[in-house]
């Protein structure tokens, strides 16, 4: 850690989880409902607003799901950020079943998505590269066999957030370090 200097400087943090890289953009999408003012046309009142930040690598052009947007500034999501900055990305052979009615389509183009976020929810989607080999369907449930990449410290770490994210029965059938891809900046951590 000592690479990385103290949590509270933003140097730890505030950079690519993947290539080390400062350089970041935030896009903003904002979705709104304003009154409309009658005498001026003008939009006024705010009646609904829903803000929703996806923080980007400029570099390696990868999301940033250990980086958050609080009152404008960037901050990092707690029990995430050292994970993924300073560990290694792991590639598990994972293997977990759901009840078949929290899949919403297990064909057609939005299978893999769908069958995803069943198996590993939200977070799961945003922070891994999973992909969908093939899913059975047995007594109810659906068995969804995949791979998962995310990053960890060490293969106990890995295995913990697995199953944190795991919404059924998890099994991990294989779990392997892979070594870090290349950081990007001359002036990163060595
Ligand atoms: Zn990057």
């Amino acid at each position: 850690m000592e690479a990385f200097g103290h949590p509270d400087e933003t140097g730890a943090w505030l950079r690519c989880y993947r290539c080390w890289s400062r350089n970041l953009e935030v896009q903003l999408h904002v979705e709104g409902i304003y009154k409309i003012d009658p005498d001026t046309a003008e939009r006024s009142e705010t009646i609904d607003e829903l803000h929703e930040a996806v923080i980007q690598c400029v570099d390696c052009l990868h999301d940033q799901p250990h980086l958050t947007l609080v009152d404008g500034r960037i901050a990092p999501v707690p029990d995430r950020w050292e994970r993924m900055v300073t560990g290694t990305p792991w590639v598990a052979s994972a293997i977990v079943s759901v009840p078949e009615e929290s899949v919403e389509v297990c064909a057609g183009p939005e299978a893999a998505e769908s069958l995803t976020h069943a198996a590993l929810g939200d977070a799961g989607v945003r922070e891994f590269f999973a992909h969908v080999r093939f899913h059975k369907h047995e007594d109810g449930q659906i068995v969804i066999h995949m791979l998962v990449e995310l990053y960890a410290r060490n293969a106990n770490e890995a295995a913990e957030v697995l199953e944190e994210a795991s919404r059924g029965n998890l099994t991990i059938a294989s779990l392997a370090e892979e070594s870090r891809p290349p950081a990007s900046s001359p002036h990163g951590p060595h």
